[in-house]
């Protein structure tokens, strides 16, 4: 069992930075948790109070139950991979594997029964007798990840484990990964930048910004019902496209079209009237030919970028009278010219022509609202 609880752990330096606040959740046994946020999020002050290199100013750290305040950090049963592999060049493969069990002071063949297991495990057993330099970027990353789970500690620690790797081979990397952790079963906190990685890797997501979680949950959850306006902007490729908007009694008003409302579906949003921020997946946006008929954003196609398996649709839907909250303002929602921006994520053979125009389709089920100063989730 190794179950990590982080009750309200709040960290200020002392020169009065709040670089955490007031973070609470739970990382269950044998899960693959992420926590992901942009630069200075706080992700490496919090990766540091948990491993004991750092001390909270607030709040409490649990493993199993236990407090980990002031507890030393080679007492805490926790394993540690860094972005910059920190494996010895003087060592070959075998010792370096088998440092932690030396520090340990493990009997040798008890250690070098383990060493081997892990080097079976990790495809690295004709390589024992190298030296790191003539190994691969990503062969020095399954040594690093060797001697942590030599020690079997009860927590994985990984900072940015896959950042050093070139692009193509970070997606490999990746997967042998998720399925490494799989095997061992181990509770692990992967720290990372990158929302790809946050979304393909974890059982369960924490979103970080400017010191406060945002959300926790699956990917999936994370996705399809993000907590506020800065969870919808920042998971998803190409991102959620955000319009002003205007809920009245009846009907629903947007950039190029307004909509009727139902009875149902008016209840369904927390607020019945006034502005609103808009949110749109690309891929929930559809081409229409009725746009005559029923609700649809209209523009014009202005760039169309294709990816082989589908086509990234950039519309200029033009002005409008509708008031920009500075939230969006923010978030970049008009492009270069002035007009406001839409992605759609279509098929590679919509009829699609840059220059033309194009009608898109509104279903109401596929619409996010937040709120237009707090951004928080409406629905
Ligand atoms: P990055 O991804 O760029 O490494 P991060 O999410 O890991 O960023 P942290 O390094 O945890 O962010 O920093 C969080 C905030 O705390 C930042 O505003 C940073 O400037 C501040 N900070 C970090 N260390 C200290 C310190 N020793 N004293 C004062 N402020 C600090």
């Amino acid at each position: 069992m190794a179950e990590m609880v982080l009750d309200g752990v709040t960290k200020r330096f002392a020169d009065g930075t709040l670089a955490v606040r007031d973070a609470s959740f739970t990382i269950r046994d044998g899960e693959l948790f992420i926590l992901v946020g942009p630069s200075g999020c706080g992700k490496s002050t919090l990766l540091n109070i948990i491993v004991g290199l750092e001390e909270m100013t607030g709040g409490d750290l649990r493993l199993d139950g236990r407090s980990l305040r002031g507890v030393d950090p080679k007492d805490r049963d926790m394993a540690m991979v860094f972005q910059s592999y920190a494996i010895y060049p003087h060592m070959s493969v075998r010792e370096n594997i088998a440092f932690p069990l030396k520090l340990a002071k493990l009997p040798a063949a008890e250690a070098d029964a383990r060493v081997r297991e892990v080097a079976d495990l990790l495809g690295l057993s004709a390589l024992l007798d190298r030296k790191p330099e003539t190994l691969s970027g990503g062969q020095r990353q399954r040594v690093a990840m060797g001697r942590a789970i030599v020690r079997r500690p009860k927590v994985f620690l990984l900072d940015e484990p896959l950042s050093n790797l070139d692009a193509q081979f970070r997606g490999q990397m990746r997967a042998e990964l998720a399925r490494l952790q799989r095997r061992l079963g181990t509770t692990t906190l992967y720290v990372t930048h990158d929302q790809t990685e946050a979304m393909t890797l974890g059982d369960r997501v924490a979103i970080l910004r400017g010191g406060e979680v945002q959300q926790v949950g699956t990917p999936r959850a994370l996705y399809a019902q993000p907590a506020n306006l800065f969870v919808a902007g920042f998971i998803g490729t190409p991102p959620m496209n955000l319009l002003p908007a205007v809920i009245t009694p009846d009907r629903l008003r947007l950039p190029t079209t307004e909509r009727s409302l139902t009875a149902d579906e008016r209840a369904a949003i927390q607020i019945q009237n006034g502005p609103v921020i808009v949110g749109i997946r690309p891929e929930s946006l559809v081409p229409t030919d009725d746009a005559g008929l029923g609700a649809a954003l209209t523009g014009q196609v202005d760039l169309v970028e294709w990816l082989g398996s589908e086509l990234y649709v950039h519309l200029d839907l033009g002005d409008t009278d509708l008031e920009l909250p500075q939230a969006l303002l923010e978030s970049g929602a008009k492009g270069a010219g002035g007009g406001l921006r839409l992605i759609a994520r279509l098929d590679p053979d919509a009829p699609v022509q840059e220059g033309r125009a194009l009608s898109l389709d509104l279903a109401f089920s596929a619409l996010h609202f937040f709120h237009p100063e707090t951004g928080v989730n409406l629905r």
